[in-house]
């Protein structure tokens, strides 16, 4: 990894610049969960990190600084990031008392290398008719329309109230490879 950064051509990383990788992969599946808190939790690790060390131990108070979380949702935050396998949280000694450690892993930057709760928002399952997003994982209800033959069980995004068209898998393998390639896919 440290040989990657070392050889990247970004005209503005050259020596004394300080930086760290962006995980787009983690940041576009935990938006695309609607788990933007979580994303912003892991920008508050990232950014204690460094290409020498993937493990961190920030406070809760400087996570809270740093992504504009509250402790609360830190807390449920740090829960989705475990879930997705994006972070792994052990406990190191700080004094009398313990504190999280937090190990970004791997998979924050490879698609391949998602989890199964991870790998649910990697490709849309259906487009919003009204607010024109796609639509990932379960953000959809069951609504049912009265119609003269028969009840029709409509797909209903949970977020706006518009209905859920299907993506045929030509088109769901579009927008997977354009969110592969950093794209950001039509109609965003
Ligand atoms: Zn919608």
């Amino acid at each position: 990894m440290i040989q990657e950064f070392n050889r990247s051509k970004d005209p503005r990383l050259g020596p004394g610049s300080l930086w760290v990788a962006m995980p787009v992969p983690a940041c576009r599946a935990l938006t695309n969960a609607g788990q933007v808190k979580a994303s912003l939790v892991l920008f508050a690790l990232m950014i204690h990190s460094s290409n020498q060390n993937s493990s961190v131990f920030p406070s809760r108070e400087v996570i809270k600084k740093f992504s504009g979380v509250g402790k609360d949702s830190i807390t449920q935050s740090i829960k989705v990031l475990e879930k997705f396998g994006f972070i792994k949280v052990g406990k190191i000694k700080n004094g009398r008392t313990h504190r999280n450690n937090y190990e970004i892993l791997r998979a924050c930057w490879h698609w391949t290398e998602f989890n199964k709760y991870a790998s649910r928002y990697k490709m849309p399952k259906g487009h919003c008719t009204k607010c024109q997003n796609w639509i990932y994982g379960s953000a959809w209800t069951y609504g049912g329309r009265q119609d003269r033959l028969a009840n029709v069980r409509t797909r209903i995004h949970i977020n706006c109230g518009g209905i859920v068209q299907d993506l045929t898998k030509k088109q769901m393998l579009m927008v997977r490879k354009m969110e592969e390639s950093g794209v950001v896919p039509f109609p965003y």
